[in-house]
């Protein structure tokens, strides 16, 4: 199949494991098309952000036949109930590096008084087209850490055990994060949607 589907999104890791998980499509990012713009998630959702993120590409693109895919994900740990959540991104401050975050994350773990605590990824994927917005979501279940450990991934990886694993997903090689992430198993659904759509 070789279909074009342009990605709403800024952060270099999604792109990266998204194109590989996307085998027989053609995926582009929309900042090849257009210059990128600020998209102001305000909604209190995953699924609602991934939403807007969809659909503010989907118009500025202005183009009836694209088809646009945004992915809202984050981290939630139980101990912090439940937070970051959706704001994993601007956790340490708005405009923050991956490495204040899992910074931020690791302190406010050990001051609620625990070196672990269960936690699990959830990623939305909005899909954007003429005929309507469609969403599916993913989701990982394992334990973060307060000691991280390997630098394989993008932002909470290092800290983050995924279950039935006893390495990080910063040690555990791409192939295998991509199997069993929050973000391989929305994809898995989301072909299910393009399947139907294309
Ligand atoms: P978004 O771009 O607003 O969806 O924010 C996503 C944020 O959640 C990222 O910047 C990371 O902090 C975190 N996150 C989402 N997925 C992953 C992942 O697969 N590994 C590590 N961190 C992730």
């Amino acid at each position: 199949m070789s279909a074009k589907i342009v990605l709403a999104t800024s952060n270099k890791g999604k792109v990266v494991e998204i194109k590989n998980m996307m085998n027989g499509y053609e995926v582009i990012n929309y900042t090849d098309i257009i210059p990128p713009f600020h998209i102001e998630e305000d909604g209190d959702t995953f699924k609602q952000n991934a939403i807007i993120k969809a659909k503010a590409v989907f118009e500025a693109l202005g183009d009836n036949e694209a088809i646009v895919l945004s992915d809202d994900s984050g981290i939630c740990v139980d101990v912090l109930g439940g937070t970051p959540g959706i704001y994993s991104a601007r956790y340490a401050g708005v405009g923050a590096g991956d490495k204040e975050n899992l910074q931020k994350l690791v302190e406010s773990i050990k001051e609620v008084g625990f070196e672990t605590s269960s936690a699990h990824y959830t990623a939305a994927i909005a899909i954007a087209t003429k005929d309507g917005i469609f969403t599916v979501h993913g989701h990982m279940y394992g334990t973060a850490i307060t000691t991280p450990r390997g630098d394989k991934g993008f932002g909470y990886d290092p800290m983050f055990i995924p279950e039935g694993f006893e390495n990080t997903l910063g040690e555990l090689d791409d192939e295998i994060k991509n199997k069993i992430s929050h973000r391989g198993r929305a994809l898995e659904n989301a072909k299910a949607v393009l399947d139907v759509l294309l």
